[in-house]
């Protein structure tokens, strides 16, 4: 087998230039040198063993919505899970997910089931995986507060981890690229169904409220600072009072609603986007002296003029 700009023969079900916007929530960036979809531990294994004798760097794909793909394109091999990777079974108590089971079906199922402590995924549209590696929270829900354990592939192999070995921090982990979280099991508490689901109902009208609906993003696009000199405000409050809101380049926008969201509002590139975030950035840095950091993560060589 070959590394990928060879002739030689990829594994099985590996395909080559497949086009990344449509996996991608704000539907912008080109294409993945190489690309495959997951459907078990053993063949998630097996394709990290070989990019990594063939020397090939690994990312992985959950639902796209944190993320901003290269226009140029991410060179090498770029992993979405599926089938038995994308499971989600309760147990009593307990449920245990793959990576790439989708955070508010999860919320939806544990709540069928009467079990509470994961509502708060009803509102990240994206999945366990990437909820891990980018301790995704909303409302005060704590993922890590669930969260008993995560099997991490690697090119050596299935692991477990437990919670405090992950690194958790604000919107981010000690993961690295090339560190796939194949599956993680949460334990929740018992409470009445028709509760769970009322909560969930509620989060979502909060939600609605709160944040533009329909709209081609990636949700947050800056953290929250932790600088004195934000007296608080969100990136949100002070991109808005900054004057971000509505700004636009090309087809990319400062959603109205939302100052923190960027739209894609038609044909934005990821080149689009960087430009906005530089001026929104740039804006919040003279008005408040505060360095806005991005809380969406980038794949392929997406460079941020700062
Ligand atoms: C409308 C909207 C609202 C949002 N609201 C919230 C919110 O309230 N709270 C919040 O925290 N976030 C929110 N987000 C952001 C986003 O949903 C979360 O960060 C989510 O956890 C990302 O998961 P994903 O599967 O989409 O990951 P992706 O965007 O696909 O990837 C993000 C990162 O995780 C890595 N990754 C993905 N899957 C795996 C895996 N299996 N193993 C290892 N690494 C992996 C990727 O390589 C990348 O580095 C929102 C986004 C949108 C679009």
């Amino acid at each position: 087998m070959s590394a990928p700009g060879g002739h030689g023969e990829l594994p099985a079900g590996v395909q080559r230039e497949a086009p990344l916007d449509r996996l991608a929530t704000v539907r912008t960036g080109g294409a993945a040198e190489l690309f495959a979809r997951v459907e078990d531990d053993e063949r998630l294994c097996e394709l990290l063993a070989w990019a990594a004798a063939a020397g090939v760097a690994v990312n992985v794909v959950g639902s796209g919505s944190n993320l901003l793909v290269a226009d140029e394109g991410v060179p090498g091999l770029v992993l979405k899970l599926a089938g038995a990777l994308a499971d989600i079974e309760l147990d009593r108590q307990r449920v245990r997910c793959g990576g790439g089971a989708r955070l508010p079906a999860v919320a939806a199922a544990c709540a069928r089931a009467g079990l509470s402590g994961i509502e708060f995924g009803v509102n990240i549209p994206g999945t366990v995986g990437g909820a891990v590696r980018m301790n995704a929270n909303a409302y005060g829900g704590e993922l890590a507060r669930a969260l008993e354990w995560v099997d991490v592939a690697t090119a050596r192999g299935l692991a477990r981890r437990a919670p405090e070995e992950l690194g958790l921090r604000y919107r981010s982990s000690a993961l690295r690229d090339g560190e796939v979280v194949a599956r993680a099991g949460f334990a929740l508490r018992e409470r009445p169904a028709e509760e769970v689901k009322a909560a969930l109902e509620e989060l979502r009208r909060m939600r609605h409220e709160a944040q533009p609906q329909g709209i081609k993003t990636f949700g947050s696009t800056f953290k929250n600072p932790d600088d004195a000199r934000a007296k608080g405000r969100t990136a949100g409050l002070l991109l808005a009072e900054a004057g971000a809101g509505g700004l636009a380049v090309g087809g990319a926008r400062f959603a109205p609603k939302h100052a923190n969201f960027i739209e894609n509002t038609g044909a934005a590139s990821t080149a689009d986007i960087v430009a906005l975030m530089a001026q929104g950035r740039r804006l919040v840095l003279e008005r408040f002296g505060v360095e806005l950091e991005p809380e969406v993560q980038t794949l392929g060589p997406v460079r941020f003029p700062w």
